[in-house]
């Protein structure tokens, strides 16, 4: 099976509302004939002038968080009709700094891909290791724990819409990329596991996606690999010129 690669930005918290439509503005023309499926996951507050400037383009928009509730006491929180409303295709999820400075555990980012699908998008859900955990060599038996939470409940036609992103902490905006041999291994384990779970029809079909340090010089070689079908990109998916490069990758 062939997976349409999907090179993903992670903004964080960078851009505000007018600097991220001007951004996409200028990305539009520049990704236009990408070989990826192009992405921008931007702050909420960026999600409603970027959803229109990106209209009849093939640019795709992402949250970075949502709660699982629907609506109630949940100050500061925004919920799954929210960003459906304003039409997101993607929601990021268990984001490494989320994991690290907002508590969000694997039982919460399952509740969370839950309500992504409940109403109606797709999520990007984030596993991977921290260096103690590399150095220990508990990478495979951790990630595969992370995902197999992450998707508990999940149907098999909800799990081929998954996007998976392996992202290992040691990698993250350190500019220490994992090898493409590193990459590949732990991505490969993370289809392993989808395909215990659910068979290999749905193994194939998953998108996985490696992040950390992804730049416009890694990414054909990165995604290259059989098991790697694109990135979630933070640091160079704030430069045009290397957003682009990454979309194109071929
Ligand atoms: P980075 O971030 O590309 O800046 O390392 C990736 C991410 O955190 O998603």
């Amino acid at each position: 099976m062939s997976r349409v690669k999907i090179a993903a930005g992670n903004w964080k918290m960078n851009k505000t509302a007018k600097e991220a439509v001007e951004f996409v503005e200028a990305l539009k023309p520049r990704v236009a004939d990408a070989d990826a499926e192009v992405v921008v996951g931007v702050p909420f507050v960026c999600i409603p002038g970027v959803k229109k400037a990106v209209e009849g383009s093939n640019i795709k928009v992402a949250a970075q968080n949502i709660h699982w509730e629907e609506k109630g006491a949940f100050t500061g929180e925004v919920s799954g009709p929210m960003l459906a409303d304003l039409g997101v295709d993607y929601v990021i999820i268990g984001h490494s700094e989320r994991r690290q400075y907002f508590a969000e555990t694997d039982e919460t980012v399952n509740k969370k891909a839950h309500a992504v699908f409940k109403y109606g998008m797709k999520p990007i859900i984030c596993v991977g290791e921290s260096l103690t955990q590399r150095e220990q060599g508990v990478t495979a038996e951790l990630v595969r724990y992370q995902v197999k939470i992450a998707l508990l409940g999940l149907t098999a036609e909800q799990v081929k819409e998954t996007v998976i992103a392996y992202e290992p902490i040691w990698a993250i905006g350190t500019g220490k990329t994992a090898t493409t041999e590193q990459a590949e291994e732990v991505c490969a384990i993370i289809r392993n596991v989808v395909k215990e779970l659910y068979g290999d029809d749905v193994a194939q079909a998953i998108r996985i996606q490696y992040g950390g340090s992804v730049n416009a010089a890694n990414a054909a070689e990165l995604f290259a690999m059989p098991n790697i079908d694109g990135g979630l990109v933070g640091g160079a998916s704030l430069k045009l010129d290397d957003f682009e490069k990454i979309a194109k990758y071929n």
